[in-house]
């Protein structure tokens, strides 16, 4: 949503101190730095609060607030963690985006968890996992980056980055075929995610699934090189097994000796690709692909918006 700061963090458009993510989650720590490790877990979807998430993505919310929680008592020295949520501003929710707040929790670390929390947690060294935020300061990163790399969980593949090329996973999805379709592209380059979506009312799936990658490629510039990934056979196979080619021999008209449907769709995405360097991949749609299922969420998002 716009003018949404979590939506922001989502989208990479403003960063943070990343803890977990997944397809539907995302854990940062909390800005306000008030007690040592205070983290917040995310719907990366917009919700306005607790009451308005739907079912699936708020047990994943909770899924993820177990996985951290244990991350922090396993493997970071804590002893437990407090979970609290507020909803609704009379319950001093301050940003409108659904969230979970954890608190680590050491015993006698006499911190007093509330709305407003008191005491930072000052702990023992001696058990050699958590440094007391007083070290933390006299070092040249800030607390927050220190708080961060101690506890961030270990990264499950999601962005699958290179250095050297854009990385750009895309979906297609329709209600009926033709019906209300949408589309989405999640860019990602040098750690910075991009994410695009859009929709329209009378469409098919094979025109979703072209304008992903033509939106996500229009988002790169001529010249880069970009991995596409998609689980759409119809346009991995169109450029990987020379179907192109064929149809452009042809004059645009099929094996059958049709015109090839979507032509004007084609020739753009043939002219993108050939002002880069891009190389085509099919991945297995609906399974465990992270970034294909938050495209593939996305996509759908844009066709219920168009149903509403
Ligand atoms: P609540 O009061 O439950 O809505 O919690 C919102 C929390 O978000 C507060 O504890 C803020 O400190 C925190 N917060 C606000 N902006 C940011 C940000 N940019 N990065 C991390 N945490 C933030
Ligand atoms: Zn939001």
């Amino acid at each position: 949503m716009k003018d949404c700061i979590f939506c922001k963090i989502v989208s990479g458009e403003i960063p943070c101190f990343k803890i977990y993510e997944d397809d539907f989650v995302l854990a940062f720590l909390d800005i306000e730095n008030d007690a040592y490790g205070h983290t917040l877990v995310i719907s990366k979807k917009h919700y306005e609060s607790l009451v308005t998430c739907d079912g699936t993505t708020l047990s994943r919310v909770f899924d993820a607030v177990k996985k951290i929680g244990n991350h922090y008592v396993k493997n970071c020295g804590f002893d437990g963690f407090n979970v609290f949520n507020n909803t609704s501003a009379a319950a001093a929710q301050s940003v409108m985006h659904f969230h979970v707040h954890i608190i680590p929790r050491k015993e006698n670390d006499n911190i007093i968890v509330s709305n407003r929390m008191i005491g930072k947690g000052e702990f023992n060294e001696a058990d050699g996992k958590l440094e007391s935020l007083t070290i933390c300061k006299n070092t040249e990163k800030t607390e927050l980056e220190q708080v961060c790399e101690k506890l961030r969980m270990p990264q499950e593949k999601v962005v699958l980055d290179d250095e050297n090329c854009v990385v750009l996973y895309t979906d297609g999805a329709c209600s009926g075929n033709p019906g209300a379709g949408g589309w989405a592209a999640i860019l990602s380059h040098k750690g910075v995610v991009k994410t695009l979506s859009g929709g329209e009312k009378d469409t098919t799936n094979n025109r979703m699934e072209l304008l992903g990658v033509i939106n996500g490629l229009e988002a790169t510039k001529k010249g880069e090189t970009v991995k596409v990934f998609s689980d759409s056979a119809y346009v991995v196979n169109a450029f990987n097994q020379n179907w192109i080619e064929n149809w452009q021999r042809k004059g645009w008209h099929s094996a059958s000796g049709g015109e090839v449907l979507n032509k004007e769709l084609w020739l753009k995405l043939v002219a993108l690709v050939k002002e880069r360097d891009v190389e085509f991949n099919k991945v297995k749609g609906h399974s465990d692909n992270a970034l294909n299922n938050r495209c593939d969420a996305l996509a759908r998002e844009e066709v219920a918006k168009l149903q509403e």
